[in-house]
């Protein structure tokens, strides 16, 4: 074939995966799963399994005015959070949204939680809430290991994250340390929760089936209700406890270097966190617009785009994001986006020029709809047999925003996710409040538990 798409197509053939392959994927997710959660294993497992020491999903008897502090997402939120108990249980929820900068994301630790402290401060001042001391749920979406609700030892930063002096260090001890410092307000730190565990609470809040919790946004991750007979690491056979399975990082120990493509290495050594992270690499929001803007570069340099023109915004990294993907794929408007954002790039695009950047659009976002849909896929498989049941009936809870945005991703998510798993029935339910409604459940549930101890 000779036009520019046809060309795109045979391109970028290698990123294109049959079912066959995706099923392949999905079951060597699945033996990453048994390696995280064994007691010999985990030490050096790649997927990391974190227990959470959340047990059960809401039960809708929690009460309560609560804050929750919502970190490592697109934005930092502080949010107030009234679950009342009249008749039925509702939710009222305040929030605000907080900057933080990149100096402060790449500076010291210290003076990351002084903002955060600071920023809390703020918001109960303007609440009036400073003479209270409410209970606070923690919503911080990177890999933690519990010993209990409300100890969080950051293992590794991810994403866009990278303070000094914080991996390794329990984050309720770093951010006590710098409310008491203050000594303008208390507060109670009450419970950390991944924002995957987050998630999949706020959607149990109105689907008592949903046992999995996911986020397509930023980063990516997943969590599921896990039998505690079958976690190692946590004392006690009888009921279940959250995994905060921390699937970013699959692939780090080389499982996936059959379909990493030199694109991937590329966003790879460039990143923060490099050899780390590697299927977020491939999928998630905050690298998916540069993965397209690389290929385009190397499609330009080969002369298949633009007529081989080649600008300096074009080769500079970021300009092209991850919502100008979703722009472009959008399925009206997507080529005059597309005519208008490559111009903005200054390469003078051609109408064949933008249909073939919608193509290369629609196979990175679709490859990355692919994957999940393979690692859930994976995940609903272990529900299965854990339940033994011949036929699987649950609910997942999703948020992000990738997920959101993206205007053809869900529906290629779901799609895939129902022939690769055809023996489960799944609900996909978006998480319309965030975490932070979550992290507050969890929150009660804790604040409920420590009242009864000290009675
Ligand atoms: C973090 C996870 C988090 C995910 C989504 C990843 O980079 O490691 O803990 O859940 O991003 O925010
Ligand atoms: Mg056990």
């Amino acid at each position: 074939c000779s036009d520019t798409f046809c060309h795109t197509e045979k391109y970028l053939y290698s990123m294109r995966f049959s079912d066959e392959t995706l099923r392949d994927i999905k079951s060597r997710f699945r033996l990453e799963l048994d390696k995280g959660l064994g007691r010999d294993t985990n030490a050096t497992a790649t997927v990391k399994m974190l227990p959470t020491f959340v047990r059960s999903i809401p039960d809708g008897s929690e009460k309560g005015d609560f804050i929750a502090l919502d970190l490592g997402g697109s934005n930092f939120r502080i949010l107030r959070v009234k679950v009342s108990h009249e008749k039925k249980q509702t939710v009222q929820m305040e929030s605000q949204i907080y900057e933080t900068p990149e100096d402060i994301i790449h500076g010291s630790g210290t003076r990351l939680f002084d903002h955060v402290a600071e920023c809390l401060g703020d918001f109960m001042e303007k609440h009036k809430i400073k003479d209270k001391k409410l209970p606070v749920g923690f919503t911080f979406s990177f890999p933690c290991a519990h010993t209990k609700l409300d100890e969080a030892v950051l293992l590794t930063w991810t994403k866009r994250f990278k303070t000094s002096g914080v991996e390794g260090m329990d984050v309720v001890k770093l951010l006590n340390k710098a409310i008491k410092k203050r000594g303008d307000y208390e507060a109670d730190i009450m419970a950390v929760v991944n924002d995957t565990v987050g998630t999949m609470m706020t959607c149990g809040f109105d689907d008592q089936r949903c046992e999995v919790g996911i986020i397509i946004g930023t980063g990516t991750n997943a969590c599921y209700m896990e039998e505690l007979r079958h976690i190692d690491l946590v004392e006690g056979d009888e009921g279940r406890m959250c995994i905060n399975t921390e699937w970013g990082a699959f692939g780090d120990d080389g499982s996936l270097e059959d379909i990493r493509t030199e694109y991937d290495r590329e966003i790879d050594r460039g990143s923060l966190n490099p050899g780390k992270q590697l299927f977020e690499k491939m999928v998630s929001g905050m690298y998916m617009g540069e993965l397209v803007r690389l290929i385009l570069v190397k499609m330009a340099k080969e002369g298949l785009l633009f007529e081989g023109r080649i600008t300096p915004e074009l080769l500079t990294r970021g300009k092209f994001e991850t919502k100008h993907l979703s722009a472009i794929e959008k399925t009206k408007e997507g080529l005059t986006k597309a005519k208008e954002i490559l111009t903005r790039l200054g390469v003078e695009p051609s109408m064949d020029d933008c249909i073939a950047v919608q193509h290369v659009c629609a196979i990175v976002s679709f490859r990355s709809a692919n994957l999940i849909a393979a690692t859930l896929g994976g995940i609903l498989n272990r529900l299965k047999d854990n339940k033994n049941v011949p036929r699987l009936r649950t609910t997942v809870g999703i948020d992000g925003s990738l997920y959101k945005m993206h205007p053809q991703y869900s529906r290629r998510l779901h799609k895939t996710v129902r022939r690769l798993v055809p023996e489960c029935d799944v609900r996909f339910l978006l998480s319309e409040s965030g975490s932070g409604k979550g992290a507050a459940l969890v929150t009660a549930w804790a604040y409920r538990l420590a009242d009864q101890t000290r009675q």
